[in-house]
């Protein structure tokens, strides 16, 4: 934490994800906020997406879309304003029972050790003030995205010394039963059945700090937008009216993973934005 004069301490905020365009819905607002208040940002990604979708095939191939993304996600995080993006390496695990799950270079088949020396590494480096990572249900399961929580959060734990105020991004539960019902209204069929809004998500009791993010979401959907080869425009959220995506973008979720045992660590991110 650097401070000057006159002037707000200025944090150093880490984000550590899964995917490229995982930053995008859950805390995109956020980040372009801590931008605007002259925080100094870092974005990981902890594999190159490379079982993601193919929106369209002029933009990619399944073979090449380990190297497009990483693209995408430096255009995204240029509209966001973080020059500083970093990639950890990984293969795209895919969801589980898929043969993705196996292959030796995907981060489900990584020595945890190794993710934590890499996790670790960054945090030595950049002395973080706020890390945000996934929550422990990955929204909707992801391999990948469960262990980006477990690594991000146990290498958290086992720090001693200066200890970051780490968030877990969400995706309540209420979340996805108001998308279901805003899809559902405008005709669109959702990407999740009914029958899994009793399961899908982080429970609404999970959450602790809830970011009215409105004033940053053109920034949002612009950086939202370079992630070409993910946004199908005949798929459900393409379809979503704008002004109902943007009204459904304008919250965002957190849930602050105090040390435990120790109740008295501030929600520094309720006061930032
Ligand atoms: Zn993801």
């Amino acid at each position: 934490m650097t401070q000057g004069p006159k002037d707000k301490p200025k944090l150093t905020v880490l984000s550590i994800f899964a995917h490229p365009d995982d930053e995008a819905f859950g805390s995109g607002g956020t980040l372009a906020g801590l931008v605007r208040a002259g925080h100094k940002m870092t974005t990981v990604c902890a594999t190159n997406g490379d079982v993601g979708e193919i929106s369209d095939p002029a933009l990619a191939t399944p073979e090449n879309l380990w190297e497009v993304r990483p693209g995408e996600l430096r255009r995204a995080m240029a509209v966001t304003g973080i020059p500083d993006v970093r990639f950890l390496g990984y293969r795209d695990s895919g969801m589980q029972g898929t043969p993705d799950n196996q292959n030796p270079s995907s981060l489900f088949q990584a020595e945890p050790a190794k993710v934590d020396e890499q996790i670790s590494a960054l945090m030595d480096e950049l002395s973080p003030d706020i890390v945000f990572t996934h929550d422990p249900t990955g929204g909707y399961g992801h391999p990948d995205h469960v262990t980006v929580c477990e690594r991000t959060t146990s290498v958290v734990e086992s720090m001693t010394g200066k200890r970051p105020h780490l968030y877990h991004v969400c995706f309540p539960r209420e979340n996805f039963r108001k998308l279901w019902q805003l899809m559902t209204d405008a005709g669109i069929t959702p990407p999740f059945a009914k029958e899994m809004l009793d399961s899908i998500g982080s429970p609404d009791d999970y959450v602790t700090t809830v970011k009215d993010v409105s004033a940053y979401v053109d920034v949002k959907r612009a950086s939202l937008e370079c992630h070409q080869t993910q946004l199908d425009p005949n798929g459900p959220f393409g379809k979503l009216a704008p002004d109902v995506m943007t009204s459904w973008m304008s919250t965002e979720y957190f849930y602050l993973k105090r040390p435990d045992g120790d109740d008295s660590q501030l929600d520094i991110l309720a006061d930032l934005l």
